[in-house]
């Protein structure tokens, strides 16, 4: 065993990964635990680490309610259509009727915002984005997390949940290793916060090669949030609702502000509409969802995919027109300065000044995550005051397992979160943390020096695994005793393209290929017991590594158990291409066994919460 030195942290309340969620919940967990002492813990550096690492150039969940713009029932209604009918209502109204505070916050901080010149309200870029200066929107959120953590550990990649050995199925806290030092670390606490945003590169990225790291989201987002609950037995929900994006080709630059703001766009090859065109086909797979207002952004992503398969593509976007005006010109380019650098780079490397050529679309490889127009997570109870006794446990945000709660991508269910509302989530989480504290819930934790011990020995064995293997091979990368990170990451996306319904089948999938899947990925669990790694960045990536693979293999056992096409445009069962309302108007609730490995799901009843409101009210 590799000789490290290891360092306990004993703290009330532990924050794995200090993103949006996890700042949100640093901050908050402060305010309502003023004596409580509240850890973060972060795989990069919380200045500039997460999904908004480079900034935003707008907040994408902004109600509105002091100028009564929007309702948080607006919300609901609007995430319920474009998830197709699904999502856990409770928890989006929890967050809409608490996102707008943590937006003023924002501003009093000193994140520059956009103004309408006429009215002084925020600057909308559509009905529920407002335009920011937010290239330092990251730094400014984690300095009130800095302010009011106890201590921020950066550069420590959390491997492991502890568990309580007193009382089952309770947390007991997590373990990881910093990829500096290389150093142990074992924090014991009383409730762990799960914040580690969503999941990339588990599916064959479009960019490969020297352009792998390109993808839309982030690429250090390795499904953290979901393998460490799911390795300790906490339910997940809505796994198999992954999430493709319709972006700017190879740069994968953001197209809100060009379609909501500049009004451009989309035409095919030959300068048609090309929407219009696959609307009956459309309308026969998923009946009068086609015409929901606005159109579901996968129903969107269906005809775009429908077209090139075709032979219609390129689809472009026409930006020609809006970049006549020189207002829209700046703030087309602007909107990849604060947010996207590389788009610009990439149109510069092609010759397209978007001025005068309409620059290319994709849709992109799959995505896992909790908090954009999807609702993949875990599975949490909602607030008191909202929530059915089926979504209701006694705290809210808390996971199946005791003293586990879970913020912004984590979360399953509540979707169109975005940057404000996964930070808005992480404040509602720790709230909920603190008062299980105080309500005397954590007491006699004990996790013994024999557990902390053995994973100590599990965290560093693809070091030993590299070492006693290394000498076998004398030039080159391929090994009969290990296989490395690059490699292991490679055939895991292999499989998630081919069998799960990635970009090389255009999404396409079925029962036989997802069964097939399913066998290679648990062969490929096996080999990861002799992954190996050179030094501590590679053991990082070899547990990055671990944790995308448990990550897909929940998503493809709910991709299989779902049998009908529910989101078209993000994937399809060919075996069952049509939405069934009947049979699968529902969530998806799975469980992994941690003792056996395996996975037991269920349906669990969708509750139209804000409808039925109304409708009590008006009887
Ligand atoms: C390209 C792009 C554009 C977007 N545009 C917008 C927009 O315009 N407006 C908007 O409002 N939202 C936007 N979003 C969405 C927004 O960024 C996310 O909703 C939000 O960041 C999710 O918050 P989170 O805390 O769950 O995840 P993140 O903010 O990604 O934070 C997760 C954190 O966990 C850390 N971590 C991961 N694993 C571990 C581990 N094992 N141990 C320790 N730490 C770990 C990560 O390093 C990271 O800091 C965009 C996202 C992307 C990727």
């Amino acid at each position: 065993m590799a000789k490290v030195k290891t360092h306990y942290e004993d703290c009330d309340i532990l924050v794995v990964g200090g993103g949006m969620a996890g700042t949100g919940a640093t901050f908050e967990a402060r305010h309502w635990g003023r004596d409580l002492k509240i850890v973060c813990v972060e795989k990069a550096n919380i200045d500039r680490s997460g999904a908004v690492a480079q900034g935003l150039y707008a907040i994408n969940c902004y109600m509105g309610m002091q100028w009564d713009e929007n309702q948080p029932e607006d919300h609901v209604r609007y995430a319920r259509n474009d998830l197709m009918g699904l999502v856990r209502e409770d928890l989006g109204y929890d967050m809409a009727r608490h996102v707008d505070s943590a937006v003023h916050m924002f501003e009093e901080w000193g994140l520059p915002m956009m103004k309408d010149e006429k009215t002084g309200r925020y600057l909308r870029e559509g009905k529920w984005q407002i335009m920011i200066h937010g290239e330092s929107y990251k730094p400014i959120v984690a300095e009130a997390a800095k302010k009011s953590a106890d201590k921020i550990y950066n550069r420590i990649m959390v491997t492991h949940l502890l568990m309580d050995e007193s009382k089952e199925n309770r947390v007991g806290g997590a373990v990881g290793f910093n990829m500096r030092t290389g150093d142990y670390y074992v924090f014991r606490a009383k409730t762990v916060i799960v914040a580690a945003g969503g999941a990339s590169h588990i599916f064959k990225p479009r960019a490969v090669g020297e352009g792998m790291g390109r993808t839309w989201y982030a690429p250090w987002s390795n499904g953290s949030a979901y393998a460490l609950p799911i390795a300790v037995g906490a339910k997940m929900t809505q796994m198999e609702n992954r999430i493709v994006l319709c972006r700017f080709k190879d740069g994968y630059g953001p197209v809100g502000a060009y379609f909501l703001h500049l009004k451009t766009y989309t035409q095919n090859a030959n300068g048609e509409n090309y929407e219009k065109k696959w609307y009956e086909h459309t309308k026969k797979l998923v009946g009068e969802y086609i015409d929901h207002h606005p159109v579901p952004t996968c129903l969107r992503n269906h005809a775009f995919i429908q077209e090139t398969i075709a032979g219609g593509g390129p689809i472009h976007m026409v930006t020609t027109e809006a970049f006549q005006d020189p207002h829209l010109e700046t703030v087309g380019w602007e909107n990849f300065l604060g947010m996207t650098v590389g788009q610009a780079v990439v149109w510069a490397s092609q010759n397209i000044d978007p001025k005068y050529t309409n620059p290319e679309l994709t849709t992109s490889e799959p995505y896992v995550m909790g908090s954009h127009a999807t609702c993949s997570g875990a599975w949490v109870s909602g607030p008191e005051d909202l929530s059915p006794p089926e979504y209701f446990w006694g705290y809210n945000r808390m996971l199946t397992v005791d003293g586990l709660f879970g913020a912004g991508d984590t979360v399953g269910g509540s979707a169109h979160k975005f940057s404000s509302g996964s930070f808005t989530e992480g404040r509602l989480a720790a709230k909920a943390a603190v008062k299980y504290i105080q309500d005397q819930k954590a007491e006699g934790i004990n996790v013994t020096d024999k557990q902390c011990d053995d994973f100590r020995e599990t965290i560093y064995k693809p070091l030993e695994n590299y070492t006693v293997g290394q000498n076998e091979i004398t030039g080159g990368t391929v090994s009969p005793s290990y296989i490395l990170p690059i490699q292991g990451l490679q055939r895991l996306q292999k499989i998630m393209d081919e069998y799960v319904g990635g970009i090389t089948s255009n999404y396409m999938t079925n029962g036989n290929m997802l069964k097939r899947g399913l066998e290679l990925l648990e062969w490929l669990q096996e080999d990861l017991e002799n992954v190996g790694a050179e030094d501590y960045h590679q053991l990082m990536r070899a547990w990055e590594l671990k944790h995308r693979t448990l990550t897909s293999q929940c998503v493809t056992e709910h991709t299989m158990f779902r049998e009908e096409t529910r989101w078209p445009g993000y994937y399809y069962r060919g075996d069952h291409l049509k939405l069934d309302d009947e049979n699968w108007h529902c969530l998806t609730v799975s469980r992994r066994d941690p003792k056996t490995g395996k996975f037991t799901l269920e349906k669990v009843p969708v509750y139209h919460i804000v409808d039925e409101k109304e409708k009590k009210q008006a009887s």
